[in-house]
């Protein structure tokens, strides 16, 4: 499916450039377009694919190009004050060419965190296509700021999209890695699961036809609305075309019975295995297994059974399933995307601390004031000079 993606804030602007580039080392045709925005100006000077002209720089008259530290009050704010700016950028998209909005952010800073969700409801109030947000929840050992950031976030952001798709930094990172080397590791690992789906919607021209191709519309359908999450699996595969070896192959000697079992066996890990965002599986309101890889390997069959075995794991008639031919690949995997997730123990998680660090943050603020007031005050025997 075609989209248009902006990326707000640091995190958000960073994924969408890398969605750039993943778009066209896969030859997906999934970007229509990509925008950046944020508060910050070296943040928009690190962008390497995002157009210059697709940059927008909000706030100026606040914060100077200096960011919003991690205040998202003043990020959703700024963004309010400065949407012209950004619908200028989104004016230039040919926006009858998209099927949908896709906006990336980190919820736990300030820009994204704040500006997104603002984006959303103006998006919603001006287009037909849906708008889905992607965003990505910190790590728990960031701190009590970024987790009530995201936890107030989340509850906007997921109001105001039509559906939100949430990677969470926690569960992806590795021990010893540095916190940019890591992201970077993340960053990839995300494009490739979302870039994956959304490149599985959209058929180009000379493209092998799927067997049972994915339309944007069963994306669409699938989404619908709440809370998604992405599982993915894939395994390395002999591919014919390749080397001396595979001119000795004919049609009859390709098990068919091994690819059906192998591709239901890697929808399975998929679900089973790391999702996006953990979740019980079985809450799931819908879902949607893509397999993918070279089209000798993808058969009817072993999607169908995916697809079954899914139905019978999360107990919806809502399941549906495609393929995603990539002639070029040496590995076959699968996608599975769920949606209208419901039993998330992290976003509890995530509330409950955020609740905590916001009364904390009440009790020291009112206690400062007292303590400073006794400071400047004397006891209240000076008198001030005016
Ligand atoms: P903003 O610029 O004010 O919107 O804030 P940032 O995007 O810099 O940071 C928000 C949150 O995003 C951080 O707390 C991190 O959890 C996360 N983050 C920052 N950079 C990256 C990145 O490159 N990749 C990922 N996956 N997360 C990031």
């Amino acid at each position: 499916m075609k989209l248009a993606l902006i990326g707000f804030g640091q995190a958000g602007g960073k994924i969408v450039d890398e969605f750039l580039a993943y778009d066209d080392a896969i030859g997906g045709g999934f970007v229509e377009a990509g925008i950046a925005v944020n508060s910050a100006t070296t943040d928009l000077q690190g962008l390497e694919n995002i157009p210059k002209r697709n940059r927008v720089l909000i706030g100026q008259a606040r914060v100077k190009g200096h960011g919003v530290g991690a205040d998202n009050e003043l990020g959703a704010e700024i963004t309010e004050k400065d949407i012209d700016e950004i619908q200028g950028a989104i004016d230039r998209i040919p926006i009858h060419e998209i099927d949908a909005f896709l906006i990336v952010a980190g919820m736990g800073g300030g820009t994204g965190s704040g500006g997104a969700p603002v984006l959303a409801t103006h998006l919603k109030r001006i287009y037909t296509q849906p708008v889905y947000g992607l965003g990505i929840l910190p790590a728990t050992d960031e701190g009590g700021i970024y987790t009530l950031n995201a936890a107030r976030s989340f509850r906007t952001f997921v109001r105001e999209v039509d559906n939100l798709l949430v990677f969470d930094n926690d569960v992806w990172r590795s021990a010893g890695e540095t916190v940019a080397g890591g992201y970077d590791r993340i960053n990839a690992e995300i494009v490739e699961r979302f870039g994956l789906l959304f490149a599985a919607g959209e058929v180009n021209e000379g493209d092998h036809v799927a067997e049972s191709v994915v339309d944007s519309s069963e994306i669409i359908n699938t989404l619908d609305d709440g809370v998604s999450t992405i599982g993915y699996a894939r395994e390395t595969v002999d591919t014919a075309g390749d080397g001396l070896l595979s001119s000795f192959r004919t049609s009859d000697d390709f098990d068919e019975g091994a690819a059906t079992n192998r591709m239901t066996s890697l929808v399975r890990k998929a679900a089973l295995g790391r999702l996006t965002l953990p979740c019980d599986v079985g809450s799931a309101d819908r879902g949607l297994v893509v397999t993918t890889g070279p089209p000798e390997h993808l058969n009817r069959k072993g999607v169908e059974r995916g697809r079954q075995w899914l139905e019978d794991e999360t107990g919806s008639m809502e399941i549906r399933g495609g393929d995603y031919p990539l002639p070029d690949r040496n590995e076959v995997g699968a996608i599975v995307l769920l949606s209208g997730v419901t039993d998330v123990p992290r976003i509890d998680q995530l509330q409950q601390v955020a609740i905590e660090a916001q009364d904390t943050t009440e009790a020291v603020r009112a206690r400062a004031e007292d303590d400073f007031a006794s400071l400047v005050d004397a006891g209240g025997e000076l008198d001030a000079l005016f």
